[in-house]
C-alpha cells in the first residue's frame, strides 16, 4: 500500500529539533527570497540553540539576497564534498518546495539518505520522500512558518534571523500586497522589526540592487510583450539572445514575471524564458485573484500556488510551445 504523507504539528517538529543534534537545511533550485530567507532564518536559531547545522543548496544564492547570508555561511552542492553529509547527518530540512526534482542533483543525496528527514513548505499536494511535513497551504510564506516554529522555542531570536524571515515575507507576499497577506503577517513584520529589521534596508537590498544590465533587460522583455484573448492573457518571453546581449544568466530575472499583471485588462500572465539547454523552456505563470492558474501550469509539468506557479518544459521550438499554451490558457481565463 502506499505510504500516506505523515502530516504533523509545529510542536511535533520542534520535539525533533529538541532530540537531535546535526541539521542539513537545503531548498529548491533558482533560490527566492523566502527559500534563502526561511533556509537562513532557521539555520542561525539551530546555531544558537547549540545545534550543528548546514544550509547545502543546489544553486548558488543570487546577489539580491547575499546580504543575508552575513558570513558567507551557505555551501553550494558538490557531490565530492556533501553527499557523504547529508548519509550522516541525524536530520535534513527541506523548505519551500514540494517536489525532489526541485532539489535538482541534491535531490539524489536526500533521497538516498536513511537519515531523519522534514519537509516545512507551503505548497499544494507535496510529494512523498520524506518521513515528516509540516505543510500550510493558507500561509503566505515559509518564512511565516518559521516565525510560528521559532516562537514555540523558549530561546529568543538574533537580527540576522529576523532580517531573513522578515525578506521571505516580504518576497513571497509582494510587499504585504498578495492575497494571502493577513493580519498575522503584518503582526508578524511587527515583531521582527521590534527585533531590529529595518525595512527601508531590506527594501533597498531587494528592489534597488538591480544592475543596468539587468533594468536594460527588463525593458527589452516589457517590450516582447503580446496580449492575447482581449488583452486578458499576457506572454512575456526572454530569449537566449537577449540574455546574451544583456550579458546575465537565466538566474537573474527575479521579479520580473509579475510585471504584465500590472496592466488593467490582464488576469493571467505566461513568462517563457528560453534556456541554455536546446529546446528548454522556463514558464511562469502569474494571476490576478479569482484567476487561479496552478493546474494550467500543472499541465505543462509544473505547480506551485494558484496565483504564482512554473514549470520547465521540453518542446521542439518556441512557436509551438506558445501554440499550445495559448489554446490550454483560454480554458482558465475567468
Ligand atoms: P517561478 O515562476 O517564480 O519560478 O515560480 C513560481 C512558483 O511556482 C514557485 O513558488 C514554485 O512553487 C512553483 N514552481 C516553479 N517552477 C516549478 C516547477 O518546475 N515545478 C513545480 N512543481 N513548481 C514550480
Ligand atoms: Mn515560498
Amino acid at each position: 500500500m502506499k505510504k500516506l504523507i505523515d502530516y504533523k504539528s509545529l510542536d511535533f517538529i520542534k520535539s525533533r529539533i529538541d532530540s537531535y543534534s546535526s541539521f542539513i537545511i537545503t531548498t529548491h533550485q533558482s533560490p527566492d527570497g523566502d527559500a534563502i530567507g526561511s533556509s537562513l532564518g532557521l539555520h542561525y536559531f539551530l546555531k544558537l540553540i547549540g545545534k550543528e547545522s548546514k544550509v547545502i543548496n543546489c544553486n548558488p544564492t543570487p546577489n539580491y539576497l547575499k546580504y543575508l547570508d552575513v558570513n558567507n555561511e551557505i555551501e553550494v552542492y558538490d557531490k565530492s564534498k556533501h553527499y557523504e553529509l547529508f548519509q550522516k547527518c541525524d536530520v535534513i530540512i527541506v523548505l519551500d518546495l514540494n517536489n525532489l526534482k526541485r532539489l535538482v542533483d541534491v535531490g539524489d543525496a536526500v533521497s538516498d539518505s536513511k537519515k531523519e528527514k522534514i519537509v516545512i513548505d507551503h505548497h499544494i499536494e507535496p510529494e512523498n520522500f520524506a518521513d515528516y511535513y509540516y505543510v500550510d497551504t493558507e500561509i503566505a510564506s515559509t518564512c511565516e512558518i518559521i516565525w510560528n516554529l521559532l516562537s514555540l522555542f523558549e530561546q529568543d531570536y538574533t537580527i540576522d534571523t529576523a532580517n531573513a524571515i522578515y525578506t521571505g515575507i516580504i518576497t513571497d507576499t509582494g510587499s504585504f500586497g498578495f492575497d494571502r497577506t493577513t493580519e498575522k503577517t503584518h503582526l508578524i513584520a511587527s515583531d521582527l522589526i521590534k527585533h531590529g529589521v529595518k525595512p527601508h534596508k531590506i527594501n533597498e537590498y531587494i528592489y534597488n540592487s538591480s544592475s543596468l544590465a539587468s533594468l536594460h533587460l527588463y525593458g527589452y522583455a516589457l517590450k516582447s510583450i503580446e496580449l492575447f484573448y482581449n488583452e486578458k492573457l499576457a506572454i512575456m518571453t526572454i530569449t537566449q539572445q537577449m540574455l546574451k546581449d544583456a550579458g546575465l544568466g537565466e538566474g537573474e530575472l527575479d521579479g520580473f514575471s509579475t510585471a504584465p499583471l500590472r496592466i488593467d485588462s490582464v488576469k493571467i500572465s505566461l513568462t517563457i524564458v528560453e534556456l541554455k539547454e536546446k529546446g528548454v523552456f522556463k514558464l511562469s505563470f502569474r494571476a490576478k485573484n479569482g484567476n487561479p492558474i496552478r493546474d494550467l501550469a500543472s499541465i505543462f509539468g509544473g505547480g506551485g500556488h494558484q496565483l504564482a506557479s512554473g514549470a520547465r518544459v521540453k518542446e521542439t521550438t518556441y512557436e509551438s510551445l506558445k501554440t499550445k499554451i495559448i489554446n490550454e490558457a483560454k480554458n482558465y481565463i475567468i
